[in-house]
C-alpha cells in the first residue's frame, strides 16, 4: 500500500475504517451458525434497537449501500409514471447513476432549486402546480437529504414546512439520511423529531459513513409503503444471505450510543477545521457549516500545493469549491496538521 492512503484524509467520510463498536459486534456475531436471510437474532435485535431509537413501530430493512436504499425506498413511494422532486445537488440525482429511475421502472427525478442544497416548500408547490396534464410525470414524492450534500442541515421547522406542503399536495416524503447521525448531532434533537414527527414516510439511515464497513437501514414510518419491500430488496440483489453481518454492526453502534458519539466527533472536527481556516487569506467558506463537511473556495495554486503535500479531497462535489469531510475517527491533530499545511501554502 502506498503511504498517502494510511494517513487520515478529508476526502470523504467513507475513507474511514470501521469503528471499534461495529468491529466488535461483527466479531461477536462470528460464532457458530445462524439462520440466513435475516431470520437471525442479530437482525431482530438491530431492528428492535432502531424502533427504540425512533420511539415508534417502524418497519426496518438492511441493505448494502445508500444507492440501493434510496432507489428502492423511492420506488416503493411511486408508480413508474410518477416523479420525485429533489434538490439539484441531491445524491439521488447526481451520484446514483440513474438507479432511482431504474429501480422504479422509470419514475422521473425532477430538480428543484433552493438555497444551501435544500428543497423548499415554494418550489415543491411550483413544480406540482405548473402542470397538471397527462403529459407530465405526476409528482408523487419529495426527497430531502439530511444532512445535505452541501453540509447543511434542515431545521425541524424547515422539515415541518415541507411536510405541510407535501401533505396538502398528496406527496410522500423520503429522507436520504446517509449522514442522518450528523444531522441529529447538529440539531441536538431526538431522531423522531426530524423523521416521523416531521412527516417522513421513509428514511434511509446511513451506517457506512457513521462508522460501519457497509450497510444502510431503510426505515419505513409509513408502514403501508413497506408492503413487499422484501421482494424489492431480493430482486435488486440487496437481500444479504448472511444478514447477521449486515445487522450486527447496527447493534454495535446503536446499543450504547456510539452512532451519536461519532457523529458529534465528526461535526466537532468540521467546526474546528472551519474555525482554523475561516480567517486565512484567500480562503472562503462556501456554505453554512452545520454538520461534518466544510466547503471552501481555494485558489488553484493552493489546491495544487495541498495535493502535492499528499492531501486528498474532492474539488468537484456539490456546486464547486473543495469539500473537506470529517469522519468518525478524525482527530484534532489531523485537523491541525491539515490547517497548518493550508496556512503554510497560502503564506508562500
Ligand atoms: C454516501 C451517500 C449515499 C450513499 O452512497 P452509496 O455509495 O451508494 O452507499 C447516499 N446519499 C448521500 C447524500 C451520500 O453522501
Amino acid at each position: 500500500m502506498n503511504a498517502p492512503f494510511q494517513r487520515r484524509q478529508f476526502a470523504s467520510d467513507n475513507y474511514a475504517g470501521i469503528c471499534p463498536e461495529a468491529w466488535a459486534a461483527l466479531q461477536e456475531a462470528n460464532h457458530g451458525h445462524a439462520r440466513s436471510y435475516g431470520e437471525d437474532p442479530w437482525t431482530d435485535r438491530a431492528a428492535e434497537l432502531l424502533r427504540d431509537l425512533f420511539e415508534t413501530h417502524c418497519e426496518v430493512f438492511f441493505v448494502f449501500n445508500g444507492t440501493a436504499a434510496n432507489s428502492l425506498a423511492l420506488a416503493s413511494c411511486c408508480q413508474s409514471y410518477h416523479s420525485i422532486l429533489c434538490s439539484e445537488t441531491a445524491h439521488v440525482e447526481t451520484d446514483e447513476c440513474g438507479a432511482p429511475e431504474f429501480f422504479s421502472n422509470g419514475t422521473k427525478v425532477l430538480l428543484t432549486p433552493g438555497p444551501n442544497g435544500k428543497v423548499v416548500p415554494a418550489e415543491i408547490e411550483r413544480m406540482v402546480k405548473k402542470r397538471s396534464d397527462i403529459h407530465y410525470p405526476k409528482p408523487r414524492a419529495v426527497s430531502v437529504t439530511q444532512s445535505t450534500e452541501l453540509g447543511t442541515v434542515y431545521a425541524v421547522e424547515e422539515l415541518r414546512a415541507i411536510w405541510a406542503k407535501t401533505k396538502s399536495l398528496g406527496l410522500r416524503l423520503h429522507m436520504d439520511g446517509a449522514r442522518f447521525a450528523n444531522a441529529v448531532a447538529s440539531l441536538n434533537c431526538s431522531p423522531k423529531e426530524i423523521t416521523w414527527q416531521a412527516g417522513v414516510d421513509v428514511l434511509c439511515f446511513g451506517g457506512t459513513k457513521n462508522g460501519m464497513a457497509v450497510g444502510e437501514a431503510v426505515v419505513f414510518f409509513n408502514r403501508d409503503l413497506a408492503a413487499e419491500f422484501d421482494y424489492r430488496c431480493k430482486q435488486a440483489g440487496q437481500l444479504a444471505s448472511k444478514m447477521r453481518f449486515l445487522a450486527a454492526p447496527w447493534v454495535g453502534i446503536l446499543k450504547d450510543g456510539a452512532w451519536l458519539k461519532y457523529a458529534r466527533q465528526a461535526n466537532a472536527m468540521a467546526a474546528l477545521l472551519e474555525a482554523e481556516l475561516r480567517a486565512v487569506p484567500g480562503v472562503k467558506v462556501l456554505f453554512p457549516r452545520q454538520a461534518n463537511a466544510v466547503f471552501l473556495e481555494l485558489p488553484q495554486p493552493v489546491i495544487d500545493a495541498l495535493y502535492a503535500k499528499g492531501w486528498w479531497f474532492y474539488s468537484f462535489i456539490g456546486q464547486g469549491g473543495c469539500r473537506f469531510m470529517c469522519s468518525w475517527d478524525t482527530s484534532e491533530e489531523d485537523v491541525k496538521a491539515f490547517a497548518a499545511d493550508v496556512k503554510a501554502v497560502v503564506a508562500k
